[in-house]
């Protein structure tokens, strides 16, 4: 019955832990991924007079998955799922 208590900060533990890697998975890729100032220098085909386009697929339609309430953001192509830049 005593073990109970250090199992369950185990269990706790390996699940902040997943977190944790998690989280920082996904701060590395944010990292990686250009600006949009860089993303129209290194694609100045994918800038259009009507937005930006997808360098991968050329579609127009990119929505973001805001990250966090500090307004970061990942701009994801809808079509082609690719992660074109980050704010
Ligand atoms: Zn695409």
């Amino acid at each position: 019955m005593e073990y109970i208590p250090v199992i369950v900060l185990l269990f706790i533990g390996v699940i902040a832990a997943k977190n944790i890697s998690d989280y920082l998975a996904l701060q590395r890729h944010y990292n990686a991924l250009p600006t949009l100032d860089e993303y129209r220098e290194e694609f100045p085909d994918c800038q259009t007079p009507r937005g930006i386009r997808c360098c991968e697929c050329n579609s127009s339609s990119i929505w973001q998955r805001k990250l966090n309430r500090a307004g970061r953001a990942i701009f994801e192509c809808r079509h082609c799922g690719t992660d074109l830049y980050r704010r």
